[in-house]
C-alpha cells in the first residue's frame, strides 16, 4: 500500500466516527465515582496510554492501575493480580494484554479504537513482503495486529526498539521493518543497521511540520525540543530529545530548561505537567493557522475512549478482546522476545547504577 492510499483509507475511517460529546463536572463527578465502584465489583484493574483523555489517566492512578507507554502497559497487565484487564489506548494494546494474559478477560472502552499504522498494515499483504526477503529478520512495532506479530521474529516498542535493533545488528541480522517508516529511518541511521522499511505511519505524529517548529525554536530558543522518532526526519533532526513516551517525559523532569516545546500527542502533558509542575510546555506545529485537522497533535483513535464508554464496558463487558489461539501463541513468540530482552536490559543498567 502507497503512502497517499494508506491516508485516504485513514480519512475515510476517521469521516466516520462523530466527535465527543464534551460532560459537565457534575456528569464526569458522577461517572468517576461509578467507574471506581464497577472496577472494584469487577475485579478489575485499569491501564491507559499517556494518550488517553488525563480523567482516565487520573483515575486509572487513583485505583491502583497504571499510566504507561505501550511496553510498560503489556508488562503491568501481566503481573497484575485482577481477573479482568481493561485497556484504555488503542486496539493493539488490548490485543498485546490478550496476548501476554489469555486467562485473564480483556476489555477496551471501544474495540474501534485502531491506529493508522496498524490499518497501514494487512497481515496478508505483509505476509507477502516477508516471503520475497527470507533472508531477513523480521522487527514489527507494537502498533500491529496479532496476526503481524505472529508474524515477526520480534516485536519492539519505542522505548526499545533501537536496543533490539543494534543486538541484531550485532548478531549480523539483516532487518526486515514495519510498519512505521519514521522509526525505522531513525533507528537505520543511528544504528547504520541494514533495514528494510515497511512505508506505514501515524497520522498524529506525521502531522509536525519543521517549518513550524523552527518558528517556534526561534521565539523560544531557550526551549528544548522534544520529538516522538513517529515523526518526520527534519523535525526530529530539530530535537534536543528523541524518544518514546517515557523516555520524552523523563526529559521534561531532568533536563534544566524551564521551556520545552513537545512533539508528540498533546494527552501526554497530563503526566509531564504532573511530574514537572514548574515547568512549560508549548506543543509544538501541525499544520498551521486556520487548519482544519482532526489529528493534529491528538490521536483520534485515542480520544474516542471517555469516561462514558469506559463506565460501560466495565458494567457490561461488551467490548472484549478475542484473539484466535493459534495466532495468540505465535503472537506470544517475538512478544515475550522483547520482554524477556528489555527485563535483561533493565537488570543491567541496576547492575550499573
Ligand atoms: S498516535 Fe499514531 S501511532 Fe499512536 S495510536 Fe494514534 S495513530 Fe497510532
Amino acid at each position: 500500500m502507497t503512502r497517499a492510499e494508506d491516508r485516504i483509507l485513514v480519512q475515510e475511517y476517521l469521516a466516520h466516527e462523530a466527535e465527543p460529546i464534551p460532560l459537565s463536572q457534575e456528569e464526569k463527578a458522577e461517572l468517576e465515582s461509578r467507574i471506581r465502584k464497577a472496577l472494584k465489583d469487577q475485579d478489575a484493574v485499569l491501564v491507559a496510554h499517556y494518550y488517553v483523555d488525563p480523567d482516565i489517566q487520573r483515575i486509572a492512578e487513583e485505583t491502583g492501575g497504571c499510566v504507561a507507554d505501550s511496553l510498560e502497559m503489556a508488562r503491568f497487565g501481566n503481573r497484575h493480580p485482577a481477573s479482568t484487564v481493561v485497556v484504555a489506548g488503542v486496539k493493539f494494546m488490548g490485543e498485546t494484554a490478550k496476548i501476554l494474559n489469555p486467562e485473564k478477560r480483556v476489555l477496551m472502552p471501544t474495540l474501534e479504537a485502531t491506529c493508522s499504522l496498524d490499518i497501514g498494515c494487512p497481515a496478508d499483504e505483509f505476509a507477502e513482503f516477508c516471503d520475497q526477503h527470507p533472508d531477513r529478520t523480521v522487527v514489527v512495532y507494537a502498533n500491529t495486529s496479532a496476526a503481524v506479530k505472529a508474524r515477526a521474529d520480534w516485536v519492539v516498542t519505542s522505548s526499545c526498539a533501537q536496543a533490539i535493533v543494534e543486538h541484531l545488528d550485532a548478531r549480523g541480522e539483516k532487518i526486515l521493518w514495519a510498519p512505521d517508516q519514521h522509526l525505522g529511518s531513525y533507528i537505520q541511521k543511528t544504528t547504520g543497521t541494514d533495514m528494510l522499511l515497511w512505508q506505514g505511519s501515524c497520522i498524529v505524529h506525521e502531522e509536525f511540520k519543521f517549518q513550524g517548529l523552527e518558528d517556534l525554536k526561534a521565539l523560544y530558543p531557550d526551549a528544548a525540543v522534544l520529538v516522538h522518532p513517529e515523526s518526520p526526519a527534519q523535525v526530529v533532526e530539530m530535537a534536543d530529545v528523541v524518544g518514546s513516551t517515557s523516555q520524552l517525559i523523563q526529559a521534561v523532569q531532568s533536563l534544566p530548561n524551564e521551556r520545552f516545546i513537545v512533539a508528540t500527542d498533546n494527552g501526554i502533558f497530563y503526566k509531564m505537567q504532573q511530574l514537572a509542575p514548574n515547568k512549560t510546555l508549548i506543543e509544538a506545529p501541525t499544520a498551521g493557522n486556520g487548519a482544519t485537522c482532526r489529528s493534529c497533535a491528538h490521536c483520534p483513535w485515542m480520544a474516542m475512549n471517555g469516561l462514558e464508554n469506559l463506565l460501560h464496558v466495565i458494567e457490561h463487558g461488551d467490548q472484549e478482546i478475542q484473539v484466535d489461539e493459534t495466532l495468540r501463541e505465535d503472537a506470544l513468540k517475538p512478544l515475550r522476545r522483547m520482554l524477556d530482552f528489555t527485563a535483561n536490559m533493565n537488570l543491567k543498567a541496576a547492575g550499573n547504577a
